[in-house]
């Protein structure tokens, strides 16, 4: 590991049995929930204000005015949902995290259920990934027998009770209102915003939901306090964060590092491209996020940044493609994703993204139309903004931010399969 690397939520990674809660004790484990519990709910709240740390998720919301914005309280319950329903392509952050390390997340829970006045957790996982689920339900009960939940948390007097929650596997339900559907029981779609979970949540009550790696920062910002967090990264976008490298690179990997951190100096702590190869693209954030190119590689790696440069920082899901991928497939197998995910609800995305998959398909295999490139366009110009939540305008950002760089290679395909142009024999991928 360089000095480039801060190595805070992955310093246990490699410990034997860093999932066990001996082992998170024995560095400094939960002591960040007794020095909570020693202040008041405000000043916890006002720490991880302070720290100015905003979402890992991707949208890059401030997480302490997230929590501010809660309906007051009223005697009813409140409750905070951590989503875990980690589905982008590309991001792979947070299944690493809580299965190396899952009572991070859970001492991060239980500050901030406390800082909101939430006395039931919820921990809302991808339902695939039932490794996960497992060593999350061992690490609840660990935590609940040690006290560090359950009724009057390390003498307290507070409360809290998590419950882990394995969804069925919809890309839409990461989305925080079709997860809370979801929760509820119902199909999971998204609902109308505002009012925001804050005001009008799970079971219709003032509800947080946050990423896992946002509730997982918590620990560390109140035992080091909000100046030691806010040293790291920019002014704008304070902290370090996992950055996820997959693809074709020498050395694929989490790589934790202050925000701000670029894409050259990431692919040098990974090894560079694979030998003999060149970069050809790359998402800044998983596939939602506009495509990259070789010029963007010192663009720094913080929410305002690559947002100037034309992309989203979003999960930091940096997938690394060379000169032997072909961008039409990439992107064809994108929005295949995309229509398949898409739930339906809203006709923009519904019927958008099956339409951009048929033209994406006719381009893969060279029989696309003159104007199918306008098309694609029009589509997406028309989605954008239109669809009811985020993942229409996702399926939207590969297609145009490829057709920027690589017009050509979308011109190819009115005549030209890609297979021809580009064999699949020389691709380690698609
Ligand atoms: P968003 O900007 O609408 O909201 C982000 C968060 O801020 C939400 O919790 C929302 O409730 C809150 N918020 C926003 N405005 C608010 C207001 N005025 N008052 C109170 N709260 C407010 O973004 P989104 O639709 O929730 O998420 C989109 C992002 O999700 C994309 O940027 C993408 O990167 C990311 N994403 C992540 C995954 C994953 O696997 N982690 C998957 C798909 C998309």
């Amino acid at each position: 590991m360089t000095d480039t690397l801060t190595p805070i939520l992955t310093r246990l990674w490699d410990a034997p049995e860093s999932w066990k809660l001996s082992t998170y004790e024995q560095h400094e484990g939960y002591q960040a929930l007794r020095q909570a519990l020693t202040m008041t709910p405000e000043a916890v709240l006002g720490a991880v204000k302070d720290s100015s740390i905003r979402g890992r998720g991707g949208a890059g919301f401030p997480t302490g005015l997230k929590w501010s914005f809660m309906a007051p309280p009223d005697g009813g319950p409140r409750y905070l949902v951590v989503n875990a329903d980690e589905s982008e392509p590309g991001t792979c952050k947070d299944i690493p995290l809580m299965m190396a390390n899952p009572h991070v997340l859970i001492e991060g829970v239980a500050i901030s259920s406390y800082a909101i006045g939430c006395e039931k957790a919820f921990i809302y996982l991808r339902g695939e990934v039932v490794h996960v689920y497992r060593r999350l339900l061992q690490a609840v009960e660990e935590a609940r027998a040690a006290g560090y939940l359950g009724e009057n948390v390390l003498g307290s007097g507070a409360t809290l009770d998590i419950v882990v929650h394995a969804g069925a596997g919809a890309y839409i339900c990461g989305e925080e209102t079709a997860l809370l559907d979801s929760l509820e029981g119902r199909r999971g779609q998204p609902r109308l915003k505002p009012p925001f979970p804050g005001a009008a949540g799970l079971y219709a009550r003032p509800t947080s939901v946050n990423n896992v790696e946002s509730i997982a920062s918590v620990p560390g910002i109140i035992r080091n306090g909000a100046d030691w967090f806010k040293s790291m990264g920019t002014e704008k976008s304070t902290g370090f964060g996992i950055f996820s490298l997959s693809g074709h690179v020498a050395n694929p990997g989490q790589f934790e590092a202050p925000l701000g951190i670029t894409m050259r100096e990431l692919l040098d702590l990974a090894g560079g491209i694979r030998e003999g190869h060149r970069l050809k693209f790359w998402t800044p954030g998983g596939s939602s996020t506009p495509i990259f190119t070789e010029e963007h590689l010192d663009v720094p790696l913080d929410f305002d940044s690559v947002a100037a440069a034309g992309s989203m920082l979003g999960t930091r899901a940096l997938q690394v493609f060379d000169e032997t991928v072909s961008v039409v497939r990439a992107v064809a197998r994108w929005t295949e994703f995309y229509q398949h995910e898409s739930c339906g609800k809203c006709t923009p995305c519904r019927e958008g993204t099956y339409w951009m998959r048929q033209i994406m398909t006719r381009l893969e295999h060279g029989k696309g139309s003159q104007d199918d490139i306008d098309k694609l366009l029009d589509m997406c110009d028309n989605i954008l903004g239109r669809a009811f939540c985020a993942l229409g305008d996702a399926a939207t950002s590969p297609i145009t931010s490829a057709i920027k760089y690589f017009r050509e290679e979308f011109e190819a395909g009115m005549h030209t399969p890609v297979d021809v142009l580009f064999p699949p024999e020389k691709s380690m991928l698609f």
